[in-house]
């Protein structure tokens, strides 16, 4: 496939954010290319050159690329920064310059296959004299293309593509292009992306094999596979109502959770909830997890929480993402904030995967699998069948330093559910049992400027949640307090990336903020309660017509979730469930009315 053709379909996808007209685009796209080279064409449709899991970096710095558009105009560098000033762009900066340069050097049409070739050695490049050679890559390939080819791919060796599909959306082409688009034939083929987090193998599997195809993908040690997540409940009575009257409780650690990888041999993988890769940053558990498993390999998940080791107390979640995102200093670290690993899930042992099992027998193989050592501790586990003994549990969580407890069904149905979010798992925290909501993980959509004291920078940001069925984001609060004064002051700089001129088109509100941002940096705030408003557009209509749901006197807790990208923050139906579980709970308590 020739790249100019590419290029259109990506100028097609930008210009539109209509689900259902991607999708056509998609459709077309995927239909166009022989299965070999799908996964390639899918991964640059999300702006990777392979699954993000695998972390490959083309590792260009702005500054680097502007060299290098420089060099492939003709313009001077002055020039180009000066053009970059206007667009914001170096992507459209080159668009504007190229032109001007004289000839092509070649007639050839470029095709996708040598972009894809060029983009995999700029990114292999590395050690010494690895710039020159990266933007040697990066000119050659621009002095070949034309001014929208050129565009897109300076913005793609940014990292700054933005094309604004979705992986769901992908998954929803997938199944229109190569199956009759059923809800059945969807479910399969997000499953598959599920258990492999690649959705380059899933499109060439289902482009050869149909949904059928995919079954063959299965668990495999070194890909991630997507967590099961929790809904919560507004108490422990419900709890138990919901799981049949009989659960397994666990201690619900407070910190990252971690999905370990231990292969038949070879060293050991660490993946987030976000499924990136944190193996160098835990070197610690590294080592020990295979020490602690009396087989492998083994795909284990868990939480990683900082204890003090004189005390063996756990110690605040705050201190473990000091060690996050770190590259150096990583042995002082190790020291200077230790952690432990409690397991709570196996997905594969050494018969095989576990996932299709019910939870018992799953927590039965952990059991058999782990033996507790210093770094690597199963996580406490009761089974309860009244609610007294689930609040006594409860209360020991709480005092053991975790933030509640999770409730695990033991029914035939408790497979583990990758990706999904049901009444299997059930959250439930120490704030649950105050009329206080929940904290609430928003997404940053916009900034307003501050004044007096906070004159000249931002005083407040404009947070949102996000709503899956309209795949967008309502906002709900606008949130000025509980920051700190480096944090303020550090705010422009930490949003500045995510900037953009207008609303996005994906964010859903009746404010003007000064500044608007690209939905992508997730904070935690609490607040006080959840009140029916004007002006939010959370969950608008669901409950009252045309008022959405407010977070009152909302408060950043400190915590950055750099473990959420902006889907798995808080999500529209969420809010709306805490607002009728705090509903429930003020009139249960007598001091309100029933506010729907
Ligand atoms: P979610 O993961 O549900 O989107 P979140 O990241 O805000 O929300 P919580 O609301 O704190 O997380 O609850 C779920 C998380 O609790 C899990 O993703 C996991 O990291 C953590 N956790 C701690 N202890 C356990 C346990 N025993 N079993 C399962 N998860 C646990």
């Amino acid at each position: 496939m020739q790249f100019a053709d590419l290029v259109a379909d990506y100028e097609r996808l930008e210009a539109t954010s209509k689900r259902l007209e991607m999708r056509e685009i998609l459709v077309g796209l995927l239909r166009k290319v022989p299965p070999l080279e799908l996964p390639a064409l899918v991964y640059m449709m999300q702006g990777e050159l392979r699954p993000e899991f695998e972390g490959v970096e083309l590792g260009v710095a702005d500054s680097l690329a502007a060299r290098a558009v420089a060099q492939a105009t003709g313009a001077s560098e002055k020039a180009v920064s000066e053009s970059l000033r206007s667009t914001g762009d170096l992507g459209s900066t080159t668009e504007l310059l190229l032109p001007k340069r004289a000839g092509r050097l070649d007639t050839e049409p470029l095709r996708v296959e040598e972009v894809y070739a060029a983009l995999e050695r700029i990114a292999r490049a590395s050690g010494a004299g690895s710039q020159d050679l990266k933007i040697r890559i990066l000119v050659e390939l621009l002095a070949r293309s034309s001014p929208a080819e050129a565009k897109y791919a300076v913005r793609f060796v940014l990292g700054k593509l933005r094309l604004g599909v979705r992986e769901m959306t992908i998954v929803d082409a997938l199944s229109f292009a190569f199956a009759d688009g059923s809800k059945e034939a969807r479910g399969q083929v997000e499953a598959a992306y599920n258990r492999s987090s690649d959705l380059g193998l899933v499109a060439e599997h289902v482009a050869t094999g149909g949904v059928h195809g995919v079954e063959k993908i299965h668990i495999q040690v070194g890909r991630p596979i997507r967590p099961m997540l929790a809904e919560r409940s507004p108490d422990l009575s419900d709890v138990l109502r919901r799981m049949d009257g009989r659960a397994a409780l666990e201690y619900k650690y407070d910190g990252l959770r971690v999905q370990g990888h231990v292969p038949a041999e070879g060293p050991v993988q660490l993946f987030s909830r976000r499924l990136e890769s944190i193996s160098t940053q835990f070197p610690e558990l590294v080592k020990e997890l295979p020490k602690a498993l009396r087989h492998r390999p083994a795909i284990v998940e868990g939480e990683c929480v900082p204890v003090d080791p004189e005390t063996d107390e756990l110690r605040p979640f705050q201190e473990v993402s000091r060690r996050r995102g770190r590259k150096y200093d990583l042995e002082r670290l190790q020291e200077e904030v230790p952690v432990r690993l409690f397991l709570f899930d196996v997905l594969l042992d050494h018969e095989g995967p576990t996932v299709d099992k019910p939870f018992p027998e799953r927590r039965r193989a952990l059991e058999a699998l782990v033996h507790d050592s210093e770094r690597v501790r199963l996580a406490t586990q009761r089974i309860v069948d009244s609610e007294p003994e689930a609040e006594k549990f409860f209360d020991e969580a709480i005092s053991a330093g975790c933030e509640g407890v999770m409730a695990k069904s033991l029914s035939e149905g408790s497979t583990y559910r990758a990706g999904a979010r049901g009444f299997w798992w059930i959250k439930y925290k120490r704030e649950y049992t105050h009329a206080l909501a929940d904290s609430i993980d928003g997404v940053v959509v916009g900034a307003f400027y501050g004044h007096g004291r906070r004159g000249g920078r931002y005083g407040a940001l404009l947070l949102a949640v996000y709503d899956s069925d309209e795949d967008r984001f309502e906002t709900f609060c606008k949130v000025g307090s509980g920051f700190d004064d480096a944090t303020l002051e550090a705010l422009p700089s930490k949003l500045k990336p995510f900037e953009v001129p207008e609303k996005p088109e994906s964010v859903f509100t009746e404010l003007k903020p000064d500044v608007w941002f690209r939905p992508a940096v997730v904070l935690e705030v609490r607040g006080a309660e959840l009140t029916l408003s004007p002006i939010h557009r959370a969950g608008v209509g669901k409950i009252r017509p045309d008022a959405g749901l407010a977070l009152r006197f909302p408060r950043f807790t400190g915590r950055w979730r750099e473990d959420k990208d902006a889907e798995n923050a808080t999500t529209t139906a969420e809010l709306i469930s805490l607002y009728r579980s705090q509903v429930r709970q003020i009139s249960a308590g007598g001091s309100s009315d029933e506010a729907t």
